[in-house]
């Protein structure tokens, strides 16, 4: 009786939860991913949802999962994590348990027919556009060949290679330029994928012999996006593919945009003429996230939240505090937002500093910014005006040594390494020299202002 009452609580919590989702996450995902999900239970904080595939259920938790958390604690759920599961007598349970190759994404979680004409594509997130990607520094070029290549035209960088470290918004600029292309031109045929996915549907079009209904497909697109292309490399067949199907479209004069985690050039196990042929358009890459940036992503995060929910409030100073500490990536820098959003929601009240650095601990200390010797060296050269070569060369000029000394001094303080590899790092010298330098700048310090001030001035700099 008593669990059947908390059954329809939960029923209702979840039909709620649906249409704040139908909302926020476009009509298109909603009947994809968000509609085939059969709401289970909710049981010690986790959430269970059945799903048709395991495939899907990872997509959903890797695309939704964070909005389904949000609007569940919002509509009240004590939840914190979530699970999907495939029901035993699912027929599919075959390609997820064998381990091998789920099947690929093409907008229902469904293997796709490769012979229908459909599109090959991922569904694309709609909070994905150019809208909502802050532009700094370390993004500009990125983002402006994004928009010039979105605007369609006369092709002239083909293909765009994109590049740079996990979470710096890659995946955030394509879906862009797809969202603006197919909004310029509903009629273009835009597709965006994964290396991965581009794999899964080679390998399957092999095993259902359907590889000239493959080519067609990918034949037939006016723009190709894949993503993560460093996916294939050591994947001969594949790459075969790929090279194949990337000539075809730019023969075609169709533009092609690929997206890696490192320039074409370092992609290790990547055929040589793939290689070439992906540097002769445009290459551009994504920087680490600067100071600046990370506070414009937070404050552009936070208006948008609040437009959802107004009674979010935030002291001053904790978002310049986030941006201090955090300085993986964008993703982390979420993360942890969307954290302290589910916090607030819960207990209500101002996100304090103190509140944040308690529900964030674990973020922060992983944060916690590593300092390299490398970085040291640079820093000190800048500060005295010499060259970063004559921090690991010979000269023995006091003009030079000194600021070398200084900078052993801060390897020594600020990083974890010893003595013995500190001089390998100072051109090879040895742990004595690293010894009495530390020494030297630590009675420096004691008796020379002007020493005692730069070694200060240098400290905060390299602790940010
Ligand atoms: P990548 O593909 O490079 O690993 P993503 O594009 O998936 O990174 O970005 C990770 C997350 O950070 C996404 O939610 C994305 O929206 C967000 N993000 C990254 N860069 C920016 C930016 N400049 N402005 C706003 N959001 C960003
Ligand atoms: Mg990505």
């Amino acid at each position: 009786m008593v669990k059947q009452v908390k059954d329809e609580m939960t029923d209702t919590m979840w039909g709620q939860v649906r249409a704040q989702l139908e909302k926020s996450v476009g009509q298109n995902n909603y009947r994809n991913w968000i509609e085939p999900l059969e709401f289970a239970d909710l049981e010690g904080g986790v959430a269970t949802f059945l799903v048709p595939t395991n495939f899907m259920g990872t997509w959903v938790q890797r695309n939704f999962g964070e909005q389904i958390l949000r609007h569940m604690i919002s509509a009240g759920a004590k939840v914190s994590r979530l699970e999907f599961v495939v029901p035993a007598s699912a027929p599919q349970a075959r390609a997820a348990t064998t381990g091998e190759t789920p099947p690929p994404a093409n907008g229902n979680g469904r293997p796709a027919r490769t012979g229908g004409g459909e599109l090959p594509g991922a569904p694309l997130d709609k909070r994905f556009t150019f809208d909502n990607f802050v532009v700094g520094k370390p993004n500009e070029l990125a983002h402006a060949a994004a928009r010039r290549v979105a605007e369609g035209g006369p092709v002239t960088f083909n293909p765009l290679f994109l590049y740079g470290g996990v979470g710096l918004g890659k995946t955030h600029l394509m879906h862009a330029i797809a969202h603006e292309m197919q909004e310029r031109n509903p009629d273009l045929r835009v597709v965006y994928l994964s290396a991965e996915q581009f794999m899964y549907r080679f390998v399957q079009a092999l095993r259902e012999k359907q590889m000239m209904d493959f080519k067609h497909l990918f034949r037939s697109v006016d723009v190709l996006m894949v993503d993560d292309v460093q996916f294939i490399a050591g994947k001969d067949s594949t790459q075969e593919e790929f090279f194949h199907t990337f000539n075809a479209l730019v023969d075609q004069n169709k533009q092609i945009i690929i997206s890696a985690d490192r320039a074409p050039g370092e992609i290790k196990d990547l055929e040589e003429r793939i290689k070439s042929r992906l540097q002769c358009g445009l290459v551009v890459d994504l920087h680490p996230t600067d100071y600046e940036l990370r506070l414009g992503v937070l404050q552009t995060k936070v208006a948008a939240y609040r437009e959802q929910y107004p009674d979010l409030s935030i002291a001053d100073g904790v978002l310049e505090f986030l941006a201090h500490r955090i300085t993986t990536n964008v993703r982390v820098l979420e993360g942890a937002l969307m954290r302290l959003f589910a916090f607030a929601s819960l207990v209500g009240g101002e996100i304090t500093l103190e509140r944040a650095q308690e529900c964030l601990t674990d973020v922060l200390r992983a944060s916690d910014r590593k300092v390299t010797v490398e970085e040291i060296q640079r820093k000190v050269a800048e500060h005295y005006g010499v060259r970063f070569s004559d921090m690991i060369g010979p000269k023995r000029l006091r003009s030079i040594a000194r600021p070398r000394q200084v900078a052993m001094m801060l390897s020594k303080e600020l990083t974890t390494r010893s003595y013995p590899d500190i001089g390998r790092r100072f051109g090879g010298r040895d742990h004595s020299t690293v010894m009495h330098a530390v020494k030297r700048v630590e009675e420096l310090i004691k008796s020379d202002q002007q020493i005692a001030e730069d070694v200060e001035l240098l400290r905060r700099l390299l602790e940010h």
